[in-house]
């Protein structure tokens, strides 16, 4: 008996995407590879757009409970220059272990009537017809015996940014610019810590610093791809020494220790250029990955998985082209704010653009302000 809606990827987007369906009465299953609890590098910063989305669905109160309260956000760059704004309002972001919230979430929707498999490889779609009239009708799982066909009337790809589903489809591509990796660990002994998360612009990388709950502190290095290569099997030194060296952070990072192994992913950057084909739906990550810079991920994940559940929804009462009123709804809703970060990722990879931004913000501080609280996305908060 085929699922209504199975749902590859059980990361924030494909937990919110089921959330919805479940709660509305339709049979959904969440296939992820991994098992959860389970560890995903990330700077662990919720904003404040983020928060009220889950607010909205009665999540805020437990993803509160273990996270600490972020009040706006610290932006530094070369020469000095650091502006620190606090959200408008009191709106806060959350400050939460990745492996916390995704599994929050995750029972969240079991508790809503999702069933969740978990150790369920996906390796690729399920498809019927070719080109113009190709349809997806379910997913191909990796068991110990070979690929078993999992057949539903509609797929939600969540899979994060190496979609099994839109690589495999041809919607997904990795742009030759820009080309960047990621770089964390969590330190403890960081000095000078305090309630904003932070984003230290440099030419040629930025590091996103936060605290996080238990006292230890996220630090993210991401590089561009020659340093990444140069880099090489030596990741923990590389991000010590760029912590260690670096004009302001250095002597925050002075009696610092790593207290946890390093990570490393990249190429960040996934360019997808639809949301689905007929009969699957793309949502989060697998939809396309912006530059974490801007921190709003997570927001961009789970509202995409609310509207992957709204074009599911359609798909399962029998209506086509889901897919197409879904891209439709994804660049009305979300498309000027990938603009937004796409420009600002732009202006990262030229180095003047990076002394440029900085020397305005040192003779106008203010400047800043208004692009963090876009990309904490206050508004919808
Ligand atoms: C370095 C870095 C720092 C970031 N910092 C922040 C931040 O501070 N704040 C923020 O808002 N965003 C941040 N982001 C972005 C954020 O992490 C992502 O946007 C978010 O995780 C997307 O959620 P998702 O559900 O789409 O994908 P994911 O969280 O990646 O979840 C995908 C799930 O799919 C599963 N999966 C993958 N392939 C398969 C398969 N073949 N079969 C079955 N299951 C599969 C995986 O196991 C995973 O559980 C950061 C990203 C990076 C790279």
């Amino acid at each position: 008996m085929p699922s209504d809606v199975l749902i590859v990827g059980g990361g924030p987007a494909g937990a919110i995407a089921a959330l919805v369906l479940a709660r509305v009465g339709v049979g959904v299953t969440i296939l992820d590879r991994a098992v959860f609890p389970r560890d995903k590098l990330c700077g662990d910063s919720v904003n404040p757009g983020a928060m009220a989305l889950l607010a909205r669905h009665g999540l805020a109160a437990q993803v509160e409970a273990r996270a600490l309260a972020v009040s706006g956000m610290l932006v530094t760059g070369p020469y000095g220059a650091a502006v620190r704004a606090i959200y408008p309002g009191g709106v806060v972001g959350r400050s939460i272990l990745r492996r916390e919230l995704d599994t929050m979430l995750l029972e969240a929707a079991t508790r809503a009537g999702a069933r969740v498999e978990q150790g369920a490889r996906v390796v690729s779609p399920l498809v019927e017809g070719a080109n113009g009239t190709r349809r997806v009708t379910g997913v191909f799982l990796r068991t110990r015996g070979g690929a078993v066909a999992r057949p539903a009337r509609v797929v939600i790809g969540a899979d994060g940014r190496h979609s099994s589903l839109a690589f495999a489809l041809g919607l997904a591509r990795r742009p030759r610019r820009p080309r960047r990796w990621a770089i964390g660990a969590y330190f403890d002994g960081v000095a000078g810590l305090s309630d904003v998360g932070e984003m230290h612009v440099r030419r040629g990388h930025y590091i996103g610093v936060a605290p996080t709950p238990g006292g230890l502190v996220n630090a993210c290095l991401v590089v561009p791809e020659a340093r990444a290569r140069a880099i090489g099997s030596a990741q923990a030194e590389a991000l010590e020494q760029t912590l260690q060296r670096d004009e302001q952070l250095g002597p925050r990072f002075h009696h610092a220790r790593r207290a946890t192994p390093v990570t490393m992913l990249g190429p960040l950057a996934v360019d997808v250029g639809s949301a689905g084909v007929e009969g699957l739906l793309l949502a989060g990550d697998a939809a396309g990955f912006i530059d974490p810079m801007t921190g709003d991920g997570l927001r961009l994940a789970m509202r995409g998985g609310e509207l992957a559940a709204a074009a599911a929804l359609e798909a399962l009462e029998g209506r086509a082209d889901a897919h197409i009123r879904l891209a439709q709804r994804r660049r009305e809703e979300l498309g000027g704010k990938l603009r937004v970060n796409r420009a600002l990722r732009s202006l990262v990879d030229l180095p003047v653009g990076v002394s440029l931004a900085a020397a305005a913000a040192r003779i106008w501080p203010d400047i800043l302000g208004p692009v963090i609280n876009y990309a904490g996305d206050v508004k919808s908060a």
